[in-house]
């Protein structure tokens, strides 16, 4: 196990544990922080739909394999669904045929915050936009095929494709 520049730690290929993934639970997104963007729980409500607003502001999971973006590989910007703010690039999106859409870094680390996820009986690291503080989904350090060892794990929903270059 190596420790990288960002903190994570990389496991050797192969030693990370297969988990069990929380399908469908759902758990409210804090609204003790303070975000550029910051909107009443019932005007996301009425902004979202209902799948975008049980995975966006109630940390919900999209169930693998189903989401718009699992396999795309168009180039663009992946902005917040909620927001607009851009989140990653196509350039960083790699396949690693976890049934969700998968890039090795954001475009920029400010654009994301990371909170430690002690839910489910396990410790992950929760990402959310960190314009608006919604859910994205979770990093993991179980890449070694990519440049940073990360797995930024997102749903689908969160996201929203702007094609083209950057
Ligand atoms: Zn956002």
């Amino acid at each position: 196990m190596t420790v990288l520049p960002n903190g994570n730690t990389r496991h050797a290929a192969g030693a990370v544990p297969i988990m069990r993934w929380p399908f469908g639970k759902e758990r409210p997104v804090d609204s003790t922080r303070s975000y550029p963007v910051q909107k009443s729980d019932e005007d996301w409500r009425q902004q979202l739909s209902p799948e975008e607003y049980a995975v966006l502001r109630r940390a919900g999971t999209e169930r693998p394999g189903t989401g718009e973006y699992n396999a795309t590989t168009t180039e663009g910007i992946y902005a917040c669904r909620a927001c607009g703010a851009e989140l990653f690039r196509s350039e960083a999106k790699f396949d690693s045929h976890c049934g969700w859409p998968s890039f090795y870094q954001p475009t920029s680390e400010d654009n994301v915050e990371l909170i430690e996820d002690r839910t489910m009986g396990m410790r992950r690291v929760e990402v959310r936009c960190a314009t608006c503080g919604s859910h994205l989904g979770h990093v993991f350090p179980d890449a070694p095929q990519t440049p940073t060892g990360d797995r930024y794990c997102m749903n689908s929903v969160s996201l929203k494709l702007v094609p083209g270059g950057g």
